[in-house]
Formats: C-alpha cells, structure tokens, sequence
C-alpha cells in the first residue's frame, strides 16, 4: 500500500516535473490560449512545496491533498488553479481518514478527483480539456486495479492512458476554456491541461516505490 510518505513525494515530484516542463506549457498555451499554464502550475506547486514542510506529524494522505487544493486555489490564477485544486480536494475525501492506499482506494482517488474537475468545469471527454488526460486515466487504472495489479501498476496504466489521452487532443477543437474561442484554429495543438495532467499523473506512477 501508499501512505503518507507516497503522497508527499508525489506532490515533491509533481512540483519537480512541472519546473522542468514549465517552458513547454507555456508555449503549448501560447498556441492556443494565453501561454501562462507552465507559469500557473510552477507558482502553485512551488507553493504548495514551501507548506509541505509544516505538515503536523502523523498527517495522512488526506491532509497532503487538502495542503495542495487550498494552495493551488489560492495561489494560482487561470482556470487551471479552481479545477487541478477542486482535483485534490475532492482526492482528499475520497481517502479520507486512511493511512494506507491500496489498489481501490487509489481508483477511488483518481475518480474523485477526475468528477471534481467535471464538476467545477463541466468538460466532456473530447472538449481538448484536462479531461482527455484524466477520464481515460481513471478508467485505465480501474481496469488495472480489476484485473488485480499493485499500486504502482495501477497509477503506472493511469499515467500511460493519460499521456495517450493528452497526444489525442491535437486533432480536437476545443469546447472548454481559452481555446474554444479560436475554433477549428485549436486543430493540430495538443492541451497544455491534458499534458500537465499526464506529467503529474506520470509523477504519482514515479513516486510509487
Ligand atoms: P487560463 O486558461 O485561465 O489561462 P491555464 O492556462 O492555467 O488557465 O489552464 C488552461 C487549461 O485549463 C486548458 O489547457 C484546459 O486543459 C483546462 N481547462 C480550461 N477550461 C476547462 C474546463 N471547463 N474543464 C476542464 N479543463 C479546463
Ligand atoms: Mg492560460
Ligand atoms: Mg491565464
């Protein structure tokens, strides 16, 4: 099983890989939005990293998760901040109380925080949102969590769906955010949400031992 120890370097790692990718969001931004989401994540994780450090002993994955949403919605601005922190906070209920995660508590996890972002932002698969990252995801880790893999199996097939997820955006037009505004201009652009999804879904696979 994950535990706490799990979840802090996942987000030490979130924080690490949207550093290194900053640059590549932005100009997947600029293309077909406002070139600001490398900049949006990195402020937010580097954040979330300087708070990770006055975490109280005995915290759980759950009190992990809360320190990211109330941090990246507070200190992100851009659609991005609302809807990767309503991701978290709703991961956070959805393990709640728990010490250790094992395959299905990590299902319920990603599902979790999958329907936050559906909620706060309302996006289908095939808007050329974040949601073609992580719906694709979920179900891949489901299917993995089924057919009876480990942890790392399962965050490992979430993170290979979604990197596939985030490569199928580049053909859509998009129906959600900035790049619903350019029309058929958003073909041949892959989501800069879909990509940071798939680098911190990449992130959790990595940060399993
Ligand atoms: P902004 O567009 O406000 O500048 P960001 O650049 O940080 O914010 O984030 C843009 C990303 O947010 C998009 O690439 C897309 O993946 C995601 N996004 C925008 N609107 C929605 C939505 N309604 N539902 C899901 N994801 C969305
Ligand atoms: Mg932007
Ligand atoms: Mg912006």
């Amino acid at each position: 099983t994950l535990g706490t120890d799990w979840a802090i370097a996942w987000v030490r790692r979130s924080a690490a890989v949207v550093a290194e990718h900053r640059v590549e969001l932005i100009t997947l931004d600029r293309e077909i939005g406002d070139g600001d989401h490398g900049e949006n994540l990195d402020r937010g994780f580097t954040a979330v990293i300087a708070k990770l450090d006055g975490l109280p002993e005995g915290s759980t994955p759950a009190d992990v998760f809360k320190l990211v949403a109330t941090t990246l919605i507070s200190t992100v601005g851009g659609a991005s901040g609302p809807l990767v922190g309503t991701a978290y906070l709703k991961a956070a209920g959805a393990v709640n109380g728990k010490a250790d995660l094992d395959s299905a508590a990590l299902v319920e996890l990603l599902t979790a925080a999958r329907d936050g972002v559906v909620l706060r932002g309302k996006a289908a698969v095939g808007d050329k949102t974040m949601i073609d990252a992580w719906t694709p995801a979920v179900a891949a880790a489901s299917a993995a969590a089924e057919a009876g893999a480990d942890e790392k199996a399962v965050l490992e097939a979430a993170a290979d769906a979604a990197s596939e997820g985030a490569a199928a955006t580049e053909p859509l037009v998009a129906h959600k955010g900035r790049a619903s505004y350019l029309g058929e201009r958003a073909i041949g652009h892959r989501d800069p949400g879909a990509q940071s999804s798939a680098l911190i879904l990449r992130a959790a696979a990595e940060a399993a031992a």
